[in-house]
């Protein structure tokens, strides 16, 4: 069978590979603590089934417009206008299944074969392999541990050129969990702005944030960048609807407009009665989103505390998201060797820190969204396997 090239680079994200090896070993009678998964553990809250159930007992079930129905777009146009301090219309915002959809379809709309695109390493894997499908150069830039994970803006500044169509960011960031500050956000746009880039901002985690935060910064409400950044939100972390599948995007009308036809042809509109769920979320009590952040911060806490007690690992505590990102090199193994031996014989699952690409090298990545006694748990049980 000959496959077209644009697919030949595609391969699994890590922690299927990881939850596939975990699942063998449960089968062979194995108890295995599952800290791989990047999900709430938590149910999506009760209003917003029900909301659901209803749309379909009453017959929302239906195609609707591509980009969304309007009354949801409203509403996702003042939530989103209202987080980040910014006016946006609901013609810029374009509805669909799950989030990704908004990181492929923007990227297909404006990236060219032979343009560059800005990318984190590590950083979540959908970057890469939809640059390489767009037909564009992937150009990572690191995230590294001594800068909280941020941007390396020096780094940044050496690959911006020309030929630069976006830059992607992430913010709170899988698999790190750090945010960049408004400051290293200002240089962005700026860099952004100078060699006439787009940014595309991943601000899914966007809610999920610690010590008093309250939303991470957004490069969209900086100086004249609305013009030239996309944000992609969703609604699977915050309001644990991952297998709902709904997200958006939010840029210029015009572009909106593309993605439209993008969604049209592709996947023809979300699903009407999850849009109606998703109204629910946005219009509903918000007291569910701050309980569960909560409850995730002392997990947090935990994880952090209980990975530092331990030979050979010492871990930063991110203010994002529900990943650490713990440093291993202390263990003088690659980090690939590490997750395995930490899976085979403490029985936990956890991701190689090169899932999320080369520069993860020496490092793990930890998913806390799971409770305290099972964290407390897979610490006991690596501490006896580290000594
Ligand atoms: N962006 C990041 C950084 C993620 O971690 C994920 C999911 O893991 C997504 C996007 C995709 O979200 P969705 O499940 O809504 O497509």
């Amino acid at each position: 069978m000959v496959y077209a090239d644009r697919t030949a680079h595609l391969k699994a994200e890590g922690a299927y590979a990881v939850l596939a090896k975990a699942q063998l070993l449960e089968a062979a009678g194995r108890e295995i603590i599952h800290l791989e998964i990047g999900q709430p553990d938590f149910d999506t809250f009760d209003n917003i089934s029900q909301a659901g159930m209803r749309a379909i007992a009453g017959g929302k079930t239906n195609y609707t417009p591509p980009e969304g129905t309007r009354a949801f777009r409203l509403a996702i146009a003042a939530d989103a206008s209202a987080r980040r301090g910014v006016d946006i219309r609901a013609e810029q915002v374009v509805v669909s299944p799950g989030g990704k959809p908004n990181i492929f379809f923007p990227t297909l709309a404006l990236v060219n074969p032979g343009d560059e695109v800005i990318y984190p390493n590590p950083g979540f894997p959908t970057y890469e392999a939809m640059i390489e499908v767009a037909g564009g150069i992937p150009v990572p830039v690191p995230l590294v541990e001594e800068n909280d994970f941020s941007f390396d803006l020096d780094a940044l500044d050496r690959r911006m050129n020309k030929k630069t169509k976006m830059i992607i960011i992430n913010s709170p960031s899988n698999p790190t969990g750090g945010i960049i500050p408004e400051s290293d956000l200002e240089q962005i746009a700026e860099a952004a702005r100078k060699y006439d880039a787009w940014v595309l901002s991943d601000e899914i985690y966007s809610r999920i944030v610690y010590d008093g935060l309250c939303d991470a910064p957004s490069i969209y409400a900086l100086s004249d960048m609305a013009e030239r950044t996309i944000i992609m939100d969703g609604f699977s972390k915050t309001y644990a609807m991952t297998g709902w599948r709904l997200g958006y995007g939010i840029m210029p009308e015009e572009l909106a407009q593309r993605v439209g036809l993008l969604m049209t042809h592709a996947v023809g509109s979300t699903a009407e009665f999850t849009q109606y769920a998703g109204l629910e979320a946005l219009t509903g009590d918000q007291g569910q989103v701050d309980a569960v952040v909560a409850e995730y911060e002392k997990r947090r806490n935990a994880i952090v505390d209980g990975l530092n007690s331990l030979p050979g690992i010492s871990c930063q505590k991110p203010q994002g998201a529900f990943y650490v990102f713990p440093n291993v090199s202390g263990l003088g193994k690659s980090s690939d060797e590490v997750a395995n031996w930490i899976l085979e014989d403490a029985g936990v699952a956890l991701l190689s820190g090169t899932s999320f690409g080369k520069m993860g090298e020496g490092y793990l990545r930890l998913s806390y969204a799971n409770s305290i006694e099972n964290i407390e748990l897979a610490i006991g049980k690596m501490a006896e396997v580290l000594g």
